[in-house]
């Protein structure tokens, strides 16, 4: 790990133009997935300036003309999306916010 003014670089930074270490960000090299130009989803792992650390997720789907099947294409990437963050989101305790029960 490189040190500068907002700590190391993480390992699995990938340094490129995308990185901003002066303004304490970090970003991995994306991860692809690609279903042959029907879907495709990059996954980035990013470090901001307070240290916290998230995925950054795009995903393009290719929608049918007709819009009845658009619509259940997109009901379906929701529904898969909601399940697969809720999966993930619960690997992990949840954070303090700071912020008291009433
Ligand atoms: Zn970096």
């Amino acid at each position: 790990m490189k040190p500068h003014q907002h700590g190391p670089t993480p390992t699995w930074c990938a340094q490129d133009h995308q990185c901003k270490p002066v303004l304490g960000e970090h970003r991995s090299d994306p991860i692809t997935v690609d279903l042959s130009g029907l879907a495709r989803a990059l996954l980035t792992r990013v470090q901001v300036a307070n240290g916290a650390q998230h995925a950054d997720i795009r995903v393009r789907l290719a929608l049918h003309p007709n819009e009845r099947l658009a619509r259940q294409q997109l009901r379906t990437l929701l529904a898969g999306l909601d399940e697969v963050l809720g999966r993930a989101a619960m690997t992990v305790p949840p954070r303090t916010t700071g912020r008291r029960a009433a």
